[in-house]
């Protein structure tokens, strides 16, 4: 007999093995997974009353709350579809995905509740906003009130199939406009039984939520996590300090975040050391590739590093650098470079990096191809956009548009977007392994790597770069530190110093951006529009 694997399964374990357990931490509150459930099911009845029924989309713009966790399974319960709206765009932007959507119910934190209010009058399917206030005691009126006139009673779930789809999720907009991606509750199921295993997950685990619940659902952190009754901590903002605080406060073991963040982490680290005691098991970075900083997490903050790479559009993991028995005698620096890596591939997914033939490219860490996936977690298709998935699921195979190296172990390292590559003088540049030279500059913070227009190699790399605090560094100096790190061809030349770049909500550095402002100024057009 075939059971469907639905997300609620999730929730309803968690309630039957661990009710009485603390399930989540959010602002000075705590609730047990009873408490969780309750909330879960008024809000349920709450969204029937509002005649949300199977496939209507439900929205969240909200930070990492005990709301949102609950707004999963609140919506899955229904049968509907979640939309979790990054946090950081801009009103048009939300004008664009609610309507794109087509959604039906909106809840909103109250913090920013002040980017919908520009555009209310514009959204053409929304029928009910609901705010979601920080001040709950306070508060008049809003998401609190609106449960507790909800019906405490059980409620009964919306019977669904496994390929439902259960949220729509808008990719992050690194290389242009966000796309949706039509995710599965299969999907996010076996992606979650994938990645759990992968972690060692377990019911002592306390998840500190440093990745947005919003990103591809937190990496199905929402999923895997309340399966197994470990307790979740939520952040509104995701500081150092409120990182460090919470560490010791909660006895925090796991945490996944952007490499930008666990930079910022190190960086506040060396400058602080704070005293604290601290039982930090792992953390997972992915997202973007990491800067050379694994030896420091392993060797100063005592933490297993773990890489991970992934897409929207896959669920979002396909692989993970944990490094595997056999290799555990190689010298600790090798397998330091291997952790770096994008890793091996991930239960459930055959990844393969195939040349323009489709053949798969030899396992020698040189050549060069792209990367495609085959998995349970590859998506339904782009919402709205049968020509882009088509595009993009080929033969059954997932193109991810990332070029990728495979190393003698079968290890898996991102060289770059293929968009993102520097083409100069008919060499292929990789610009993380430029921006890779770049931080190893004591001086270097933050730097991100361009292809800039050159009369003679037709493009070049050229570095914006983020200074360390009260450091100073000129363009000459920078280019010759460059020049001496890499072959001649790779160098950087042409530096901008910068106070900030521009980053997605989930801490990618939007190189795009950086390209078209460049190209513009130049008056030129690159072969990236
Ligand atoms: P958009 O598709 O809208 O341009 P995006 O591709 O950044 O945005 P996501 O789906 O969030 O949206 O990110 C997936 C991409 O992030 C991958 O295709 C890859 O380029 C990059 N990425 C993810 N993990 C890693 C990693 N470990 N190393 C290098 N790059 C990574
Ligand atoms: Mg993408």
């Amino acid at each position: 007999m075939n059971v469907p694997l639905v997300l609620t399964d999730f929730l309803d374990r968690a309630v039957s093995l661990y009710g009485t357990k603390e399930a989540i931490y959010c602002d000075d509150r705590v609730f047990t997974y009873n408490q969780l459930k309750s909330r879960v099911d008024r809000l349920s009845h709450g969204l029937n009353r509002l005649h949300v029924q199977k496939g209507d989309r439900v929205a969240y713009l909200a930070p990492n709350t005990v709301e949102m966790l609950e707004g999963f399974y609140g919506v899955f319960q229904v049968g509907g579809v979640m939309v979790p709206l990054n946090i950081r765009l801009k009103p048009e932007d939300y004008l664009f995905i609610l309507n794109h959507s087509e959604t039906k119910v909106l809840f909103v934190d109250q913090e920013l509740y002040p980017l919908i209010l520009p555009i209310k009058e514009k959204l053409s399917t929304v029928e009910k906003i609901i705010v979601q206030y920080k001040n709950h005691d306070t508060a008049e009126i809003g998401y609190d009130q609106w449960l507790s006139e909800q019906s405490n009673e059980k409620f009964e779930k919306v019977e669904l199939d496994e390929n439902d789809v259960c949220s729509l999720l808008y990719t992050s907009g690194t290389t242009g406009n966000p796309k949706g991606v039509m995710l599965t509750h299969r999907n996010n199921y076996i992606h979650a039984l994938s990645i759990q295993h992968h972690l060692r997950v377990r019911d002592e685990d306390v998840l500190l939520h440093v990745l947005p619940m919003f990103h591809v659902n937190g990496w199905g952190s929402p999923f895997y996590y309340t399966a197994n009754g470990a307790t979740q901590i939520c952040l509104r903002k995701a500081t150092p300090e409120s990182i460090f605080h919470s560490l010791e406060k909660h006895k925090v073991s796991i945490m996944h975040m952007a490499p930008t963040v666990l930079n910022t982490l190190l960086q506040y680290y060396e400058q602080n050391v704070p005293q604290i005691e601290q039982e930090v098991r792992v953390v997972i970075a992915g997202s973007a590739p990491p800067p050379a900083f694994v030896t420091r997490v392993e060797k100063e903050l005592g933490w297993e590093f773990i890489q991970v790479y992934g897409m929207t559009e896959s669920s979002p993991l396909s692989t993970i650098s944990t490094i595997r028995s056999h290799l555990k005698d190689l010298p600790l620096k090798e397998q330091y470079r291997m952790k770096a890596k994008a890793g091996h591939s991930v239960i459930g997914c055959t990844v393969k990096v195939v040349d323009d033939n489709g053949d798969e490219v030899e396992h020698n860490g040189k050549s060069i191809g792209e990367v495609v996936t085959r998995s349970n977690g590859v998506m339904k298709g782009y919402w709205k956009n049968e020509e882009a998935t088509m595009e993009t699921i080929r033969n059954g195979w997932l193109h991810t548009g990332d070029m990728a190296t495979v190393d003698e172990y079968g290890n898996i390292d991102i060289v770059d977007r293929k968009k993102d590559v520097i083409i100069s003088g008919g060499e292929n540049i990789s610009s993380i392994e430029v921006e890779g030279a770049l931080y190893d500059h004591p001086a270097v913070l933050e730097a991100a790597v361009i292809a800039v227009p050159h009369e003679k190699w037709g493009e070049t790399p050229h570095a914006f770069v983020v200074l360390r605090p009260g450091q100073q560094l000129s363009e000459k100096e920078l280019i010759q530190f460059s020049r001496e790190k890499l072959a001649h061809f790779k160098a950087i030349t042409g530096v901008t110093f910068v106070e900030e770049l521009p980053k997605t909500a989930s801490g990618k550095i939007q190189k795009v951006h950086l390209r078209n402002d460049y190209w513009e100024s130049e008056g030129k057009v690159g072969r990236f529009v």
